[in-house]
């Protein structure tokens, strides 16, 4: 049987069960056999591992991870893509379920799977959402080991940006709070079926133990916050953002967290934020 990343292969599926795709639902299928093989190598899949997918499409990247990994379970929204995915993926080890993944409850589809194993997430993901989703999975507590995920470029680049760049920003921040972020490779649209309009590069997110014990919501608050107002001082952003605390007080709080209250946001490191949220009165 031919290979789910041959053209011709998908070609056949798409026609043969009638198949629109659906450009809301962000629906650029992988049709690169380099590309889908770098992804699973960048999430270092051996025979070990469990997986969890988000968006098989047509099952390309599902298939390479059924052929290396142990175990892999996918969410899918489109039930458009059931016939055509019982026949493109005849695997043991593969399990879909038809499901919005920003509303699934991915704690019990894992321990179903899983147990209390770990698992890795390795994922072309729909662009429209790959914030929200990257966030459900950062934060619903699950036993993630790390996250290898397509995105567009830009917000790869925003991923990983360090302090003082133009990338730099609450999103930088957020994603390295949780996670080792490594910037893997570029790739360009024409690996896709349609082509999407820009850009992509897949990142890998080593999902950190040992978090600093911090109020997370108060930190991610005075973060935002922060860069509210990018080309403000801190003091500015800080005071216009609708906190109950005069500028007085915000000025005394970035003097005893040792940051000039004339700094910009974009020059501050994580570390900084922690401790300013930490001295931040609640909020
Ligand atoms: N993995 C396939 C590949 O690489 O060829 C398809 C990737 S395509 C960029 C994104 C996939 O995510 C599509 O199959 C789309 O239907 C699915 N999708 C979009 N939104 C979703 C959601 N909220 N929950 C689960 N799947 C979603």
């Amino acid at each position: 049987m031919e290979r789910l990343f041959k053209p011709s292969r998908v070609v056949e599926l798409l026609t043969k069960y009638d198949f629109r795709f659906s450009k809301s639902l962000g629906q650029n299928f992988l049709i690169d056999g380099n590309v889908v093989r770098k992804i699973v190598d960048s999430a270092g899949i051996t025979g070990e591992d469990n997986i969890l997918e988000i968006g098989p499409g047509i099952g390309t990247l599902t298939e390479e991870l059924a052929l290396r990994g142990k175990k892999v379970v996918a969410v899918e929204i489109d039930e458009k893509l059931k016939e055509l995915l019982k026949e493109s993926l005849p695997y043991d080890n593969v399990k879909i379920y038809f499901e919005d993944v920003l509303k699934a409850d991915l704690k019990q589809i894992a321990e179903e799977n899983f147990g209390t194993e770990s698992f890795k997430v390795v994922a072309n993901l729909p662009y429209y959402v790959t914030t929200p989703i990257i966030s459900k999975l950062i934060e619903d507590d699950l036993n993630i080991e790390s996250i290898t995920v397509m995105i567009q470029k830009e917000v790869a680049n925003r991923f990983v940006a360090k302090p003082d760049t133009k990338d730099y920003g609450s999103l930088s921040v957020f994603i390295q709070f949780y996670s080792d972020v490594n910037y893997e490779f570029t790739v360009p649209s024409t690996v896709f079926m349609p082509k999407p309009n820009v850009d992509s590069a897949v990142v890998n997110l080593k999902i950190k133990e040992d978090l600093p014990k911090i109020d997370r919501e108060k930190f991610f608050k005075v973060v935002k916050a922060a860069f509210s107002k990018r080309r403000k001082t801190l003091i500015n952003s800080l005071s216009s953002y609708g906190f109950p605390i005069d500028k007085n007080e915000l000025t005394k709080v970035l003097l005893v967290s040792n940051i000039d209250p004339k700094r910009r946001a974009e020059t501050l490191t994580s570390e900084e934020f922690i401790v300013l949220s930490i001295n931040f009165p609640n909020i």
